[in-house]
């Protein structure tokens, strides 16, 4: 349910509303939108009356909710979402790039192609430091380690990490070092990890899971809100299906379909969603002009001896004209390049 305030309603008519709310066994959760101050629900607000509200100051309307998620919903907030990060935004006209390689695996290697990143303009540097791999036996990320290489090339050259929280324990950490915090596609309904990152005050971005529908994944953006993060951005990322020529099948009408259903940026993932090195930049501009907020880009120097995900890194030239690709197209669409 959302209680829709009138225009300039007094700060006293809201805290009056949002202590009703609470004494219903409810949680209020202000929504401020680009003219009205809207109060969302979530609880046992199904058995709720509109008229209990209705007949309280400056309430303006009463909406009922009808999707299961409610916070991440476009009913619940109409405006987009802008996640603001220093001088830059995801969401709204901004068009953002994040790129860097699958993982950290080394000082030099992650400074090198961070300086080679951070010269095309990039300002968000993705790689993990703890990897959740499908095998036992694969690499599993340099750990603290990696998350130290990561604040330094922070530090030295002042880009924004990117990079994920594998689960619980490594968030205190974690926090320190990362600008927006990761959540994998396989930990998608981790709900213990959702809700503790939920309480975190850093922009989470929510990777679609292998075989997650578009409800089930806002329905887990819906535990992140629900305990007070309101910073997600959600990522589409290819899921599993009968086709196996790409490593997923990348879901190009989720960016539509999300942007409908929610106010929630969408940042696209052309290389985990092919698998396939040249297959990351036609899908990249296809993301762009379906309305993706942000792409993330897997970049490698040595692609051949990438100790994790090589066969879909694009080697720093590939990612260039990737780059320049992907101006056009934002530019036709409306939209600006960050
Ligand atoms: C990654 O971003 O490197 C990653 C592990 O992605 P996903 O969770 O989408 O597989
Ligand atoms: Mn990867």
């Amino acid at each position: 349910m959302l209680i829709m305030m009138k225009l300039d309603s007094p700060r006293e008519h809201i805290e009056k509303v949002k202590e009703k709310i609470r004494s219903l066994n409810c949680t209020p959760h202000e929504i401020p939108g680009s003219v009205k101050l809207a109060i969302g629900i979530t609880g046992p607000a199904a058995k709720l009356s509109e008229d209990v509200f209705l007949n309280m100051d400056s309430v303006d309307e009463v909406v009922r909710v009808s999707k299961p998620y409610k916070l991440v919903s476009r009913e619940m907030k109409r405006d987009d979402t802008i996640i603001k990060l220093n001088n830059t935004s995801i969401g709204g006209e901004n068009l953002m790039v994040i790129a860097g390689p699958c993982s950290v695996e080394s000082r030099q290697q992650i400074f090198d192609i961070a300086g080679e990143l951070k010269e095309m303009g990039i300002k968000f540097l993705r790689a993990g430091a703890y990897k959740p791999r499908s095998s036992p036996y694969s690499f599993q990320g340099l750990k603290e380690k990696g998350l130290e290489y990561l604040f330094e090339v922070k530090k030295e050259l002042g880009l924004m990490i990117v990079t994920e929280a594998k689960d619980t324990n490594a968030l205190p950490l974690l926090s320190e070092v990362a600008d927006i915090i990761q959540i994998g596609a396989r930990n998608m309904q981790n709900f213990g990890l959702l809700r503790d990152i939920g309480k975190t005050s850093k922009p989470i971005m929510l990777k679609r899971g292998l075989a997650a529908t578009v409800e089930d994944w806002l329905m887990s953006a819906e535990y992140i809100l629900s305990n007070g993060n309101k910073e997600v951005m959600l990522c589409e990322r290819g899921i599993r299906t009968f086709e196996t020529y790409t490593r997923n099948t990348f879901d190009l009408s989720a960016i539509p379909v999300v942007h409908k259903r929610s106010h929630l940026p969408v940042v696209a993932d052309p290389s985990h969603a092919t698998g396939l090195r040249d297959k990351v930049l036609p899908m990249a501009r296809a993301a762009i002009a379906a309305g993706a907020d942000a792409l993330m880009v897997e970049v490698h120097h040595d692609p051949e001896k990438a100790l994790s995900d090589g066969p879909q890194a694009l080697l720093p030239d590939q990612f260039e004209e990737l780059m320049k690709q992907v101006k056009l197209i934002a530019e036709v669409i409306g939209r600006r390049m960050n």
